[in-house]
């Protein structure tokens, strides 16, 4: 239906933060040119970026979650850390290799944590594998 096969209703759920278990089931069965994230990468959908090279790009969350927090993702369309295989592993070891360097140019001098929420249980509304990067303050204690 149309709320399921338009970027930009795609986009306004996503703003949203709705997170129901049909919102991503229906997203997981779409192919990577109705994905947000792809979309953002194609520079379809504007993002505040923060670094980008041939293989990731790093933007700033719509909905902080903290002082400072972006995004870090790779350019190739990988679903989550469910989809990590020996075959782009490189790619996320490369995002790693990045994330003290774009923690230093964001600022989170004092330390910063890093999370992937993989699936449904853990409330992934993007089917394109990121990893959240978040500081600027003394987290909480508890991580769920
Ligand atoms: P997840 O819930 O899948 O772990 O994380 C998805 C993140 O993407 C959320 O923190 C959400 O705020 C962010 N997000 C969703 N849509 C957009 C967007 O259009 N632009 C940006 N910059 N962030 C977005
Ligand atoms: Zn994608």
């Amino acid at each position: 239906n149309f709320l399921l096969n338009s970027p930009v209703s795609d986009a306004i759920i996503s703003m949203k933060n709705i997170r129901s278990r049909d919102y991503f089931a229906a997203k997981v069965r779409k192919n990577k040119m109705d994905c947000l994230f792809c979309e953002i990468i194609a520079g379809n959908i504007p993002s505040n970026k923060l670094y980008e090279d041939d293989r990731v790009l790093a933007f700033y969350d719509i909905n902080p979650q903290a002082p400072v927090h972006f995004l870090v993702i790779p350019k190739a369309h990988i679903a989550s850390a469910d989809a990590i295989t020996a075959d782009n592993a490189e790619t996320v070891a490369y995002i790693f290799s990045l994330i003290p360097a774009l923690a230093a140019k964001a600022g989170l001098t004092g330390g910063y944590r890093v999370i992937t929420n993989c699936r449904p249980d853990a409330c992934q509304s993007v089917p394109h594998l990121h990893f959240h990067v978040l500081g600027g303050a003394q987290l909480a204690d508890r991580m769920a």
